[in-house]
């Protein structure tokens, strides 16, 4: 909002008005917005790197990054130039002609996976993880089996087709009929998966670490098996790495990980990408391989806004910036420091740190993540409470070292803080 002419300065500078305070906004929040979206408290305004402000002018250390989205952090000078560049050059030309940033992009991403080895493969992009998903959906459909298998936990997103996949009956409650067919198994149990599979089921659904659910990695083994399974059933595995994939884990793809498959890379079929890619800006990407790459014929999936020039400008100045600054090592760099250090910390509500990467799960030994990620946030820092009893930290791939160590320093007095029920 612009001030006032006659307001000078000095004035403009001082504490922020009422009506712009963080109280303010959630209030208009509760008054405009609609209410599924929760009461958050925090209107942020401004950021830089893994810092970020609120409203009231209180400036924290962001370890969430909007769920695992500002990949380069707030205000990322690749990103700003890159969108800039794009907006002022054609910011949008619909799916009826060709956006050369979303074909460079496609093709990025289709070297970084490794499509040439897996016999090809094609990119359809989106807005958002769920889109991403909706599509990976009609690709198995597309197969002309009539079952999908998801796994117990999994979330693949809101909308009604990526609902149906999710396996969370409280999040698909109240919202059925949903799209049929689909079928949960518990996430990490190869028996089960091996018993649901058969020759009427298309793909099988998963992620390689459940990051909604808590951060949960797939156990040892459980990926490959996965793709053993499929592969001998002649059904698709797609993997969902909206959240996981574009470097959150220390490389590329988590399904590249050595951690989690064993070994080799399991390459999936599918691969559903979002959150990251785009540095901020909405962009879905999904990715298929083989022969899972022809069965869409023309016409049968579109979105207007899908590979729209900007967002694919904004994913290109991201990889080009985790490559360019060697962000993949960083991150597994940084992220053994967090985990290895919280794991030597000796603090009664502290329980197993799990996850890869700059993905880690802070698992307590009481359900206070609430009341964790509130102390946290006194002490000057964002982190989340995925579930009762698990603290989700995700920062910036680009996290610096002082961050990192001032978080690491200041933990003990935010668990301290908690377990003494200070205010919410
Ligand atoms: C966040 C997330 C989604 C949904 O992405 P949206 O952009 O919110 O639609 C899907 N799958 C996974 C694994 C996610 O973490």
């Amino acid at each position: 909002m612009t001030p006032p002419s006659s307001t000078s300065p000095a004035l403009a500078q001082a504490a922020p008005a009422a009506e712009t305070s963080n109280a303010a906004y959630a209030e208009r929040w509760r008054g405009a917005m609609n209410p599924a979206l929760g009461a958050p408290e925090l209107a942020l305004v401004s950021g830089s790197g893994a810092r970020v402000t609120d409203a009231d002018g209180t400036t924290y250390t962001d370890f969430l990054s909007g769920v695992a989205v500002n990949a380069l952090g707030h205000a990322h000078p690749a990103v700003i130039r890159a969108v800039t560049e794009q907006i002022g050059t054609v910011g949008h030309v619909s799916n009826l002609f060709i956006s050369t940033r979303a074909v460079e992009l496609a093709e990025r991403l289709l070297t970084l996976v490794g499509a040439d080895a897996a016999g090809g493969g094609k990119v359809f992009f989106a807005n958002s993880g769920a889109e991403a998903n909706e599509a990976a959906f009609k690709i198995a459909r597309r197969t002309g089996r009539p079952k999908v298998i998801s796994a117990e936990g999994s979330f693949h997103g809101r909308t009604m087709g990526a609902l149906a996949l999710t396996g969370q009956p409280g999040k698909r409650s109240g919202f059925e009929p949903l799209p049929g067919g689909v079928e949960y198994v518990p996430y990490g149990d190869v028996e089960a998966l091996r018993a649901a599979v058969d020759g009427t089921t298309a793909a099988v659904l998963l992620e390689p670490i459940q990051g909604e659910y808590g951060v949960r990695p797939a156990p040892d083994g459980y990926l490959r098996a996965a793709r053993e399974i499929t592969r001998e059933h002649g059904a698709l595995l797609i993997l969902d790495e909206v959240q996981t994939g574009i470097g959150r884990t220390g490389y590329w793809f988590a399904h590249q990980a050595p951690e989690l498959t064993g070994g080799e890379p399991v390459v999936p079929d599918v691969m559903t990408l979002a959150k990251g890619i785009g540095g901020g800006l909405p962009l879905g990407a999904c990715v298929a391989l083989g022969e899972a790459a022809e069965l869409l014929q023309p016409g049968q999936h579109a979105s207007t806004f899908g590979g729209n020039p900007v967002c694919c400008a904004a994913g290109l100045a991201v990889l080009d910036t985790i490559e360019r600054e060697g962000l993949l090592d960083h991150v597994t760099k940084t992220g053994k420091r967090i985990t290895e250090a919280v794991r030597a910390m000796d603090h009664p509500l502290l329980g197993p740190v799990r996850g890869l990467g700059l993905l880690i799960g802070l698992v307590l030994t009481a359900p206070v993540a609430a009341e964790v990620a509130a102390a946290a946030r006194r002490h000057g820092f964002l982190v989340n409470a995925v579930a009762a009893d698990v603290i989700r930290l995700a920062p910036p791939l680009v996290v610096t070292e002082g961050d990192t160590e001032a978080l690491l320093a200041a933990l003990p007095a935010i668990l301290d803080d908690a377990s003494a029920g200070g205010p919410r």
